[in-house]
């Protein structure tokens, strides 16, 4: 048994999918008795009681469950839904999506199920190799998004200290971040680019500031090698990737092997499926990540359809955990693909070669229409002042030569002046998709549009 493994993480994988199927049959059986949203969905599944998901084929044949489900019940049945196995009293904490696409959705959480998101947190921590004694620092706004609420409550898990960085701007966060000597950072990797823009003013040199280790999560930003070297550049430490969702829960997380996203196997049942047939892909495949929660009765999924883009990667991993492992993390939303002149291109791909161009501080994608065809342009924005006046041109230039000899495809790449695209705190939305008619009145100096 190795340090980390306090609940099984190197547990042979025979063990692990038994351990699984005793917590998901007692699951099941805790939702038919109770939960109407469950109820609804397997009777109309066929099943006549929870004894009929006998083995994991049947478990197979259940349903996927879509956003769209979840979002069309709540509408049915505001303000919470019907997917409660409890009455209303056993729950102690609401939150909502972030809803930056549609409508939010709410979520409530059980004294259990709340505790259960701390150990998951718990899991992403060790991970990344942190412990009791490590002082982490979260520079986020505690809102009704779970974000990093429940990575907080994983760092009183873990016995660590969590330093709350709500209701600071991002200099007052630096600040803070030094005086209590913060050892980690949690946030999206936008978020820690933009501190790294704020620290010369502050005259902080955030290499200097003793944090060791960055957990990101929000974007897939830290499986790009590209933003995961800048970050390590720009704090002087390591960077690893989590991937969560407030409708799953904290699933993934990089170990110290960083060697793609280990599945927290332990809480969740992680399938990767062609999102077309449904059916599961082969080893080194691409599909939709697809999840089933085991440790959150109160308000499960079940083959929830993450719509994450992963590769399933082998098990073995140098960290000695034996839970499945996405290959280079999540690679995009399976509804994210841009056809740029007819060839697909995810925007993570434009990212992973914008970021290894140090002049571009920030970037946006814009998608638009011209006749048939599906066009892109690349917003760059680079600091002339900093970089020198040829930096601008120059560096779209080589965006562009990048963009085209990889991707094989032509964009157009245009550089903007120092802060004048958007930052963002929590997810960043980088793809703006315009009309033809409004593209033609651009004014790259103000490109609007913008959340
Ligand atoms: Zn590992």
């Amino acid at each position: 048994m190795t340090f980390f493994d306090q609940g099984g993480e190197t547990a042979p994988v025979e063990r692990l999918r038994a351990r699984q199927w005793e917590r998901l049959t007692a699951g099941l059986r805790e939702v038919w008795a109770t939960n109407p949203f469950w109820q609804a969905r397997l009777r109309a599944a066929g099943l006549r009681d929870p004894g009929d998901v006998a083995s994991w084929d049947d478990f197979a044949r259940l349903p996927r469950l879509a956003k769209a489900d979840l979002v069309a019940d709540q509408a049915a049945h505001p303000p919470f839904g019907t997917n409660l196995t409890y009455p209303s009293d056993r729950y102690v904490r609401v939150f909502q999506t972030s809803g930056t696409t549609g409508s939010p959705i709410r979520w409530l959480e059980t004294e259990e199920s709340w505790a259960w998101w701390a150990r998951c947190w718990a899991f992403v921590f060790r991970g990344a190799g942190l412990g009791p004694g490590d002082r982490i620092f979260f520079p986020f706004s505690f809102s009704l998004f779970v974000g990093f609420w429940a990575g907080f409550e994983g760092a009183r898990a873990l016995g660590a200290l969590a330093i709350p960085g709500g209701g600071q701007d991002s200099a007052t966060r630096l600040h803070v971040l030094r005086e209590l000597g913060a050892t980690a950072l949690v946030c999206t990797p936008s978020y820690a680019l933009h501190l790294a823009e704020v620290a010369p003013s502050q005259g902080l040199d955030l290499a200097k500031l003793g944090v060791r280790t960055t957990v990101h999560a929000g974007e897939p930003g830290a499986g790009i090698p590209a933003v995961r070297q800048r970050i390590e550049a720009l704090w002087g430490a390591r960077a690893f990737d989590h991937a969560g969702m407030t409708e799953v829960g904290a699933y993934g997380f990089e170990c110290t092997a960083q060697a793609g996203l280990h599945v927290n196997e332990l809480e969740f049942v992680a399938e990767v499926l062609d999102p077309e047939t449904g059916r599961p892909v082969a080893f080194g495949e691409v599909g939709e990540l697809t999840l089933t929660n085991l440790g959150r009765w109160g308000a499960p999924v079940v083959r929830y359809r993450s719509g994450d883009r992963v590769r399933l990667g082998a098990r073995a991993c140098a960290c000695a955990r034996t839970f499945v492992r996405l290959d280079g993390g999540i690679l995009g939303r399976v509804d994210d693909m841009l056809i740029v002149r007819g060839v697909n291109v995810f925007p993570s791909a434009l990212e992973g070669i914008i970021r290894r161009f140090e002049g571009v501080d920030e970037f946006q994608i814009e998608v638009f229409r011209r006749g048939e065809l599906g066009e892109v342009r690349l917003l760059l924005e680079v600091d002339g002042a900093t970089h020198g006046a040829e930096a601008p041109g120059r560096t779209a230039e080589g965006v562009r030569e990048a963009v085209r000899h990889e991707l094989g495809i032509r964009v157009e790449a245009v550089a903007v002046p120092a802060r004048s695209l958007p930052r963002y705190e929590l997810k960043a939305r980088r793809v703006v998709r315009r009309e033809a008619g409004a593209f033609g009145a651009l004014d790259p100096r103000h490109p609007g549009g913008t959340p």
